[in-house]
C-alpha cells in the first residue's frame, strides 16, 4: 500500500510524522506523496481539510485518517499516544471506508467563466463592503431575497464548524444533503427572509444571484477567494464524495458529545 503524511507544520506534528513514515516503511509499506492510497494527517481538522484539497483529484482512490496533536478534532480523531496502535492497524488490516458526502460549487462570473469547487465543510458567500443582497432560489424557484452578512451552505460533517456557530442544526454524514445558515439577516417590515436554516437534499440545488454591486467574497473551506462581476453560486450535494479509513469504531454522535459537551 501507498501512504502518505501531512503535518500541520509545528514541531510537534513533524516529528510524529516523521515517525509514522518510519514505521509504515519499516512494516513495508511504500511512501508515495503523489498517489497514495492513505492520507496520514498530523494537526487538526484545518490539517485535513488542507489535505482533502490537495488530493480532491483522486478521492476515488484515497483514503483519509486524521491524528490531533491538539485539540480531538471531527476529522482529527485519532491521539498521538496511539499512534504506534494506528500503524500496525494500517499495515496489518484491510480497513474499512466509511464515505461523507461534500458540497458542490459552481461559480459563474461575468462573461460566463464558471469554476467548479469541492467543499468538505462548507462555501460561504459575504460581501466586502455593506451588506450582502443576493436572491436565493431553491430547486429552480424564487425563495428569498437575502439581505444581511452572508449565507453559509454547509455539508453533514462541516455543520459542527462554521454552520454550528450560526445557529445551524449539527447533521449525520449519513444524510447526503446541504444546510444553508443565515448570518445576521435584516429583518423588518420591507425585508424578509426564512430565518430558520434549511436542509436540502440531494439534487435539489440552490442557486444565490448577488443583486448589488459588491465584491463578493466566497469562501470554500479555509480558502477566502474574492471574486467581482459574480452572476451565480450554485450549489448542492456532489456526486464526490470523501472516503475516511477507519480502524475502530467512533461514532459520529460520540465525537459530538467529547467535542462539545465533554468526557
Ligand atoms: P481555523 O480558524 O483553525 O478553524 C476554526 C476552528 O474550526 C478550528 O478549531 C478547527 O479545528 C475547527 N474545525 C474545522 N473543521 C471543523 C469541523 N468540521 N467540525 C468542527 N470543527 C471544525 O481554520 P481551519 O482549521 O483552516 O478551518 C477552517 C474552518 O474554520 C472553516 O471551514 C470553517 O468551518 C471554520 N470557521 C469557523 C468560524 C466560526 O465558527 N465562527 C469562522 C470562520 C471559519 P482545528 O483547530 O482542529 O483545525
Ligand atoms: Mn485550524
Amino acid at each position: 500500500m501507498k501512504f502518505a503524511v501531512t503535518s500541520r507544520g509545528d514541531d510537534v506534528s513533524n516529528t510524529l510524522k516523521q515517525r509514522i513514515e518510519t514505521y509504515l516503511l519499516d512494516f513495508g509499506l511504500y511512501l508515495n506523496e503523489d498517489e497514495p492510497d492513505l492520507v496520514i494527517t498530523v494537526g487538526g481538522d484545518g490539517t485535513l481539510l488542507q489535505a482533502f484539497h490537495d488530493y480532491s483529484h483522486r478521492l476515488e482512490d484515497t483514503a483519509f485518517v486524521g491524528i490531533h496533536t491538539g485539540h480531538l478534532g471531527f476529522y482529527a480523531d485519532w491521539m498521538p499516544e496511539e499512534v504506534e496502535k494506528l500503524v500496525i492497524h494500517i499495515a496489518k488490516t484491510p480497513y474499512h471506508v466509511v464515505e461523507y458526502p461534500l458540497l458542490e460549487v459552481i461559480i459563474v462570473s461575468k462573461g460566463h467563466k464558471e469554476t467548479r469547487h469541492l467543499a468538505l465543510n462548507e462555501c460561504t458567500v459575504k460581501s466586502i463592503e455593506g451588506s450582502l443582497v443576493s436572491s436565493v432560489e431553491i430547486k429552480g424557484e424564487a425563495f428569498e431575497i437575502f439581505r444581511g452578512d452572508g449565507l453559509c451552505i454547509s455539508t453533514p460533517s462541516g455543520s459542527t464548524a462554521y454552520n454550528k456557530a450560526l445557529g445551524g442544526a449539527i447533521l449525520h454524514p449519513s444524510l447526503a444533503s446541504i444546510q444553508i445558515a443565515e448570518m445576521a439577516s435584516i429583518n423588518n417590515r420591507v425585508y424578509r427572509t426564512v430565518g430558520s436554516p434549511l436542509v436540502l437534499p440531494q439534487h435539489h440545488t440552490c442557486l444565490l444571484k448577488p443583486l448589488n454591486k459588491v465584491h463578493v467574497q466566497v469562501s470554500i473551506d479555509h480558502y477566502n477567494p474574492i471574486f467581482e462581476d459574480i452572476v451565480s453560486i450554485q450549489c448542492r450535494v456532489a456526486d464526490e464524495k470523501i472516503r475516511f479509513a477507519r480502524f475502530r469504531p467512533f461514532p459520529f454522535w460520540k465525537r459530538v458529545k467529547e467535542s462539545f459537551i465533554g468526557e
